[in-house]
C-alpha cells in the first residue's frame, strides 16, 4: 500500500524562485494480495513516478510504501522489500545489458543476491522456458538479436527470477504489436494466476487496462481523481477526468461517446498546477468552488472513490 506519497522534482532555480515539479502529490491507495491493480491517466500525471516510489527506485520527500503492513525500507529492508516487488519498463532493450546473454541476465539477480551461479543459470533456463523462449535457442543471445517482445519475455522472465510477490508493469507492453501485446498480456495473466502475483499494472491504454484490471486507479497532474472497481469505472465513471479519457477511447460503443466531450489541449504544467481542483481549467462541468476548493476524496459507492465536488451531497436546508 502507499501512503500520502509526494515526490517533487527540482526544475531550477533558488529560494523564493525555486520552481519545484509536483509529480506526485499525496498519493495513497492500498493494492489486495493476488489484486490487479490498473493506473491511468495521460503522459505527465504522475504514473511512472508513482511505479518508481513504489519500487523505491525513487524516494519519496514524504510518505511510505508499506509491504504487507511493514514500511519498506525501516521495518522491512530494502534489499528484502525489492525482491518481493519487481518493476519491468515499457523500454525492454535498455533495460537489458547489450553485454549480457539472455541466460545470464535472468541469472544476474538472484547470483547477486547470494545464490549459487550454477543453481542461478539451471533456473534462468526453466524461467525462460516459462515465458516461452526456448532456452537453448534464446539463452546464448544478446538483446539485440531477438525482438522487443521477446526481450520483454526475458524481462518477466528477470523480475520473476527473484520469486516476487508484486510487479510493477510500467507501460510493460505498450511498444509492442498489438497481437505481440495480446500475446504478453495473457503469458502475464498466466503467471499470475500460477503464483498468486499481484500486479500494479500502469498504461496509457484504456482497452488494455481494463482487460487486465480488477480496480483501476485515475491520475491527473500528480494526484489520484478516481479508483474504484474496473466495471465500475468504466460503466460509470463519477470523475469528468475518467469520462473524458473514456470517451476518448477508440473502440468505445458510438452510443456511449457522446456522454462526455473528450479532452482538449495537454494538461496543465505540473510546476505550477491550478488551484483547487486540478482539473477545472479543462473540465467541462467547472463551477463555483472548483477553482477555490480541492474536493478531496468522496466516497461514492462500494470501493469506490472519486475526487469532484459533483459528488459532494449539497447540504439539506434549513
Ligand atoms: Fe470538474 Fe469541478 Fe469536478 Fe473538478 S471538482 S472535476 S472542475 S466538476
Ligand atoms: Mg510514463
Amino acid at each position: 500500500s502507499a501512503h500520502n506519497l509526494v515526490k517533487h522534482f527540482n526544475a531550477g532555480g533558488w529560494g523564493p524562485n525555486r520552481k519545484v515539479v509536483r509529480a506526485v502529490d499525496d498519493v495513497s491507495f492500498e493494492v489486495a494480495e493476488g489484486e490487479t491493480l490498473g493506473v491511468v491517466g495521460e503522459s505527465g500525471c504522475g504514473k511512472s513516478t508513482t511505479a518508481r516510489l513504489l519500487t523505491h527506485l525513487l524516494a519519496p520527500n514524504s510518505g511510505e510504501v508499506r509491504y504487507r503492513g511493514r514500511v519498506a525500507g525501516t521495518e522491512v529492508p530494502l534489499k528484502t522489500f525489492r525482491r518481493h516487488v519487481q518493476m519491468v519498463f515499457q523500454d525492454s532493450y535498455a533495460s537489458l545489458n547489450p553485454r549480457m546473454t539472455m541466460l545470464d541476465a535472468v541469472a544476474f539477480g538472484p547470483t547477486v543476491h547470494g545464490m549459487d551461479r550454477a543453481e542461478a543459470r539451471k533456473r534462468a533456463g526453466a524461467l525462460l522456458e516459462r515465458v516461452g523462449l526456448d532456452p537453448a535457442r534464446f539463452g546464448p543471445r544478446y538483446p539485440h538479436e531477438i525482438s522487443g517482445g521477446q526481450r520483454q519475455r526475458v524481462n518477466i522472465a528477470r523480475a520473476l527470477a527473484f520469486d516476487p510477490d508484486v510487479i510493477v508493469l510500467d507501460e510493460a507492453v505498450s511498444a509492442l504489436d498489438k497481437s505481440v501485446e495480446a500475446q504478453v498480456l495473457n503469458l502475464l495473466t498466466e503467471l499470475r494466476r500460477e503464483r498468486g502475483l499481484t500486479y500494479i499494472f500502469i498504461s496509457h491504454d484504456l482497452n488494455v487496462v481494463r482487460h487486465i484490471s480488477d480496480r483501476v486507479m485515475v491520475m491527473y497532474l500528480g494526484e489520484v481523481v478516481e479508483i474504484g472497481p474496473t466495471r465500475t469505472i468504466y460503466d460509470q465513471p463519477r470523475h469528468p477526468y475518467t469520462g473524458a479519457l473514456l470517451a476518448a477511447m477508440p473502440s468505445l460503443d458510438p452510443d456511449r461517446r457522446t456522454l462526455e466531450a473528450p479532452l482538449q489541449g495537454d494538461p496543465p504544467n505540473p510546476i505550477d498546477p491550478p488551484s483547487g481542483c486540478r482539473f477545472h481549467t479543462r473540465c467541462a462541468q467547472a463551477h463555483a468552488p472548483c477553482p477555490l476548493h480541492a474536493p478531496g476524496s468522496i466516497a461514492v459507492g462500494q470501493r469506490h472513490i472519486a475526487a469532484c465536488h459533483l459528488n459532494t451531497v449539497p447540504e439539506a436546508a434549513p
